[in-house]
């Protein structure tokens, strides 16, 4: 197939009295105007049931955005049958077609859709505008040219032939006998779109479980999809209760692989459920699966005080933390403190939350109620917790949509459940070690959770910036020197962690699609 070039969708501006502020103002009012009727389609047909659910705004939670309606097991196994039969002459057509095909998508998502995706995005998940563009637009958009462009490169690769008059040896990928499922969050809808996405560019056939809080995102990338020419059952949407999604893909002898994102005790059920089932099937099921942080900052007495306070205020409360990557705990120096801690309560009380039509809006409200207690319930523990003290925040209402103001706790012990346990919610907490303890705090950032998402360390010395290099090897997937633990670019940083945080099979880098082939050798003689 024709060559393309590697680059990033460029960000649009939607600065007062441009075109993309009208258009995204007019497309707020069509959306926020109706409730969105969102089937389940297996295959060609759609389905309604009656366990019907809604999406509402989390910023102003009486708001119907969207009605829609769960698949029961029967369902669900309906969709089994359809995706595997699709798949079988889905993996026949070409690559240089089906790479056509999403190269539509991803054009008809920069053009005519991108601000339907972008409404439906602010609107359903409470994200700005700036934030939205950023998301259902740059990063997806991104996700799909660029796993075709390395579907490509990968394919270039072939095996050695001594003699090519002889024996011709060569490669090519296959798709996955059987189906893929693929369990998308609610925070970015573009790693919906790559969830289900990349597994489909690679031959496979897919039943999409969206997020419920996501749904109207999701829908937008599904009908875009069927538009592009993405033929019927290689792509289900499947709205469905998540443990019985669970249950019935895992009990299929088909399930092929999970392409998951989500927390840590759901990816240990369904992986217990495919070892519970491994008799049964028909492949060794791949699970691919990115499930969450305790992201950090630690800051050595040579870093730069600003840059710490700006970078620190955007990865702890954009998108009010609840970005996989989100800093939610730090570490200063005693030398520093002053200074940082002036900076973060003076920008974190500048703040402005509100609704996500007002574009003056830093962040708006959290997911939804389960998420609404939880942030809370760690807001709570500071409160009444002799070792945690507030310094900023601390404040919230559910009366209109689920706020909850930036806070910032500071902690006198590292090990407080505060700065361990992921909260995935605008809540960060700093322990402030003394200079002369500086390997101890180090060991902190190694040793005191589970995971090893994201990390960011600040410092202007050279000699300790290449011992943090060694020291926090394998503290973080994503590491950052002198920049925020957030906003991990497709193409530019492979995304992923280690330890608890996932596979760490690297959205948004070269090897991602090959997770989802079965790479056929073939040895011709003449
Ligand atoms: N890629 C995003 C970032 O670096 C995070 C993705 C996620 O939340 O899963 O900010």
């Amino acid at each position: 197939f024709n060559e393309f070039e590697l680059y990033n969708e460029p960000l649009l501006s939607y600065k007062k009295g441009s075109k993309e502020r009208q258009e995204i103002e007019s497309n707020l009012k069509k959306t926020s105007s109706k409730v969105e009727d969102i089937p389940i389609v297996i295959g060609d047909q759609e389905f309604r049931t009656n366990d019907v659910r809604y999406q509402v705004m989390p910023h102003n939670h009486s708001h119907k955005l969207a009605k829609f309606y769960y698949a029961d097991s029967t369902l669900i196994q309906k969709a089994i049958k359809t995706a595997c039969e699709a798949q079988r002459k889905w993996d026949r057509t070409s690559l240089s077609e089906r790479v056509r095909i999403w190269l539509r998508a991803a054009d008809l998502m920069a053009k005519e859709y991108r601000q339907d995706l972008n409404a439906a995005t602010m609107l359903g998940q409470s994200k700005t505008v700036i934030q939205a563009e950023i998301d259902s637009a740059a990063e997806l958009i991104d996700f799909i040219r660029m796993n075709a462009y390395f579907l490509k490169e990968n394919s270039k690769y072939q095996p050695i032939s001594e003699n090519i008059k002889i024996t011709k040896n060569s490669t090519r990928f296959r798709g996955i006998d059987g189906f893929i499922a693929a369990v998308s969050p609610f925070n970015f809808t573009a790693i919906g779109g790559n969830l289900s996405y990349t597994p489909a560019l690679m031959g496979n056939s897919v039943l999409w479980k969206p997020s419920d809080t996501a749904i109207l995102s999701n829908w937008t990338i599904f009908k875009i999809m069927r538009e592009a020419g993405v033929p019927p059952g290689v792509v289900n949407f499947v709205p469905a209760d998540g443990p019985v999604f669970g249950d019935t893909i895992t009990s299929s002898p088909h399930l092929a692989g999970i392409n998951f994102t989500g927390s840590v005790p759901t990816f240990n059920r369904l992986w217990r459920q495919v070892g519970d089932n491994i008799d049964k099937y028909i492949n060794f099921p791949r699970l691919v699966g990115e499930c969450g942080g305790k992201n950090y900052h630690f800051v050595h007495p040579s870093a730069h005080a600003k840059t710490v306070v700006n970078a620190t205020v955007r990865s702890a409360f954009e998108y009010c933390g609840q970005k996989c990557s989100a800093c939610s705990r730090m570490y200063v120096p005693e030398s520093l403190w002053p200074e940082i801690q002036n900076g973060l309560i003076d920008e974190t009380n500048k703040l402005k939350i509100g609704d996500v039509q007002d574009f003056t809006s830093f962040t708006s409200a959290v997911i939804d109620n389960k998420a609404y207690e939880r942030i809370t319930s760690y807001i709570d523990h500071a409160k009444s917790s002799s070792d945690l003290k507030i310094i900023a925040g601390g404040t919230y209402s559910d009366k209109v949509g689920y706020f909850v103001n930036p806070t910032i706790v500071v902690t006198t012990n590292p090990l407080n459940k505060i700065m361990r346990e992921e909260i995935f919610g605008p809540v960060l907490t700093i322990y402030v070690y003394p200079d002369k303890d500086l390997k101890k705090a180090m060991d902190l950032v190694n040793n005191s959770t589970k995971f090893a998402l994201t990390g960011a360390v600040f410092a202007q010395d050279e000699k300790f910036l290449s011992e943090a290099l060694d020291e926090f090897k394998m503290s973080a997937g994503n590491f950052y020197v002198n920049d925020k633990s957030t906003g991990s670019v497709v193409g530019q940083q492979p995304f992923g962690g280690g330890r608890l945080s996932g596979t760490n099979d690297k959205a948004g880098g070269p090897h991602y699609v090959l997770k989802w082939t079965s790479m056929q050798a073939i040895k011709e003689t003449f």
